[in-house]
C-alpha cells in the first residue's frame, strides 16, 4: 500500500488553488530531494554511483538544478534536453545522450559537449563517425530481444526499435574500437514503469553477462553498464513503490559473483530513471468547472488530457483527490474528464469519488513525470505553468503558463 498524500495541508493547497491561474502542475522539492538521497545511499556500495536524470520526464531547469545537486547526472535525448542540461551546469560524462533515429547534427553537438554518446544502432557508428567524429568513450544499447519479455509500456523487446542485437553487440565495440574509441560502455532499457524489483536485478545480471562475453571474445573492457530507466512508481494506492535496498543487495549479490575479481572489477553502474525521481512528486492541480448527468455521472475539470496525456494515452490510473473531502465516503461513480473535442480526454473513468460541487478543487497525483513534457496544443489550448513548492513552503514560478501570443508566435500570417 502507498498513501496517496498532498505536500500541504487542504486548506494550504484550496487556498493555493485560488491564488493561481489553474491548472497547474506543483512540484513538491522535499519529496524530490528525500527521494534522490535514499536512492543514491542504497546504491552506495557501487563505485561511482549515478543516476542520470531523464530529462524528459520533467524538463525545467529548476527541476534539473535540484537533481544536480543532488548528485544526479542526466540523460538526454535531444539537443534541447543537452541544452537543458548544460544550462544547470551538467555537463561533459555527467550526460548520457540516448537517442534513437537521431540526427547527424545532435551526434555532432553531443560530441562538442563531450556527452557520453550512447549509440542505438550498429549503423550509427559510421554516422557518428562521420559526422562528429569518433569520441575516446562510447556506449552501445542492447536490445536482448527473445531472451527477455518487456512490460507493456516498453513492450517486447523484439518488437522494439531500440537497441543493438546480441548478435551485433560484439561488432559495435570492435568497429567503434577500430575507428578510435578507448573507452566503452553498456547500456540497456527494457522496463518501463516496473514496480518488480527482480526485474531490474534480472537486467543487471543480463548486463554483465554481456559485459563478460564482450571481454572475453574481445579483450575490450566495459566502464561501465547502464541499467536504464524504467522504475516504477505506486500509481495505485494498493501498489508499493520499489524497494532501493532490496534491488541494491540483489545487483550485489550478482556482482560479487560474476564480476568481482575479474578483470571488469571495479565495474561502475549506473541508471537513467527520470519517473521515479519525479514522477511522484508532481500534482496536476484543477478546478471542477461542471457536474452533470448523462449516460454516466460526469466531472469537468479545467484540466484537459493537453496538461496530462497519460490516462488518455496508456489507459493509466492517476490517483485523484478532491481537496477537503479527503474524509468524506467515495460513494459516487463519475468520469473525470477535460474540455478536449476527443472522447478519451479523461482522467479517470467510473472513479470512486466523493461528492464533486463545481468550484471544488481536484489534485491528479504522480504528474512529475511525463505530464507537462508529454502536454500539447491540440484545442489550442495553452499549456499550464510549473510551480515549484520549496522546502520553505513557499512556491516560486518555474515556468509560466502559455499565452495567446505564445500560441500565434509560429504562425505566418
Ligand atoms: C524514458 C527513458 C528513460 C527514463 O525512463 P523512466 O521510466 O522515466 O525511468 C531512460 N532511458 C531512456 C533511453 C529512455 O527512453
Amino acid at each position: 500500500m502507498s498513501e496517496k498524500k498532498l505536500p500541504l495541508s487542504p486548506d494550504e493547497m484550496a487556498k493555493l488553488a485560488y491564488s493561481k491561474e489553474t491548472p497547474f502542475h506543483l512540484y513538491d522539492e522535499k519529496g524530490i530531494r528525500e527521494n534522490a538521497r535514499a536512492f543514491n545511499k542504497a546504491f552506495s556500495w557501487i563505485h561511482e554511483f549515478k543516476n542520470y536524470y531523464a530529462v524528459k520526464a520533467c524538463p525545467n531547469p529548476a527541476i534539473l538544478q535540484i537533481m544536480k545537486e543532488e548528485g544526479f547526472g542526466a540523460d538526454c535525448s535531444s539537443y534541447p534536453e543537452l541544452l537543458l542540461a548544460q544550462k544547470v551546469g551538467i555537463t561533459g560524462e555527467d550526460i548520457m545522450f540516448t537517442s534513437n533515429d537521431t540526427p547527424s547534427s545532435e551526434f555532432i553537438a553531443a560530441k562538442k559537449m563531450n556527452a557520453v554518446i550512447n549509440l542505438d544502432d550498429i549503423t550509427h557508428i559510421e554516422t557518428l563517425y562521420k559526422s562528429a567524429g569518433m569520441p575516446e568513450l562510447i556506449s552501445f544499447r542492447y536490445n536482448p530481444g527473445p531472451e527477455r519479455t518487456g512490460n507493456a509500456i516498453i513492450g517486447n523487446p523484439i518488437e522494439a526499435k531500440y537497441g543493438v542485437r546480441t548478435d551485433q553487440l560484439v561488432e559495435c565495440y570492435v568497429k567503434a574500437k577500430a575507428l578510435g574509441a578507448t573507452r566503452f560502455a553498456l547500456h540497456t532499457m527494457v522496463a518501463s514503469n516496473e514496480l518488480d524489483g527482480s526485474y531490474i536485478v534480472e537486467t543487471a545480471r543480463m548486463l554483465f553477462t554481456q559485459a563478460l562475453r564482450i571481454y572475453e571474445e574481445t579483450g575490450i573492457i566495459i566502464e561501465f553498464v547502464n541499467l536504464g530507466g524504467g522504475i516504477g512508481i505506486p500509481y495505485r494506492p494498493s501498489e508499493q513503490a520499489m524497494d532501493f535496498d532490496m534491488v541494491s543487495s540483489g545487483i550485489k549479490n550478482i556482482y560479487e559473483e560474476m564480476i568481482k575479481g575479474t578483470a571488469l572489477d571495479p565495474l561502475r553502474i549506473v541508471f537513467e530513471c527520470g519517473r521515479m525521481a519525479s514522477g511522484p512528486f508532481g500534482y496536476l492541480v484543477s478546478k471542477v468547472l461542471h457536474v452533470t448527468s448523462k449516460y454516466k455521472e460526469y466531472v469537468g475539470l479545467d484540466a484537459s488530457m493537453a496538461n496530462l496525456m497519460r490516462p488518455a494515452l496508456y489507459g493509466s490510473y492517476h490517483h485523484i483527490t478532491v481537496v477537503n473531502k479527503e474524509d468524506e465516503e467515495a460513494d459516487h461513480l463519475y468520469d473525470v474528464t477535460g474540455s478536449l473535442c476527443e472522447n478519451n480526454d479523461k482522467f479517470a473513468i467510473d472513479r470512486a469519488l466523493p461528492e464533486v460541487e463545481i468550484g471544488d478543487v481536484v489534485v491528479i497525483h504522480d504528474t512529475g513525470a511525463h505530464g507537462h513534457s508529454m502536454g500539447f496544443n491540440y484545442n489550442s489550448k495553452l499549456r499550464s505553468a510549473e510551480y515549484l513548492l520549496k522546502e520553505d513552503k513557499s512556491v516560486q514560478l518555474i515556468r509560466r503558463a502559455e499565452t495567446i501570443d505564445d500560441l500565434f508566435a509560429t504562425l505566418n500570417y
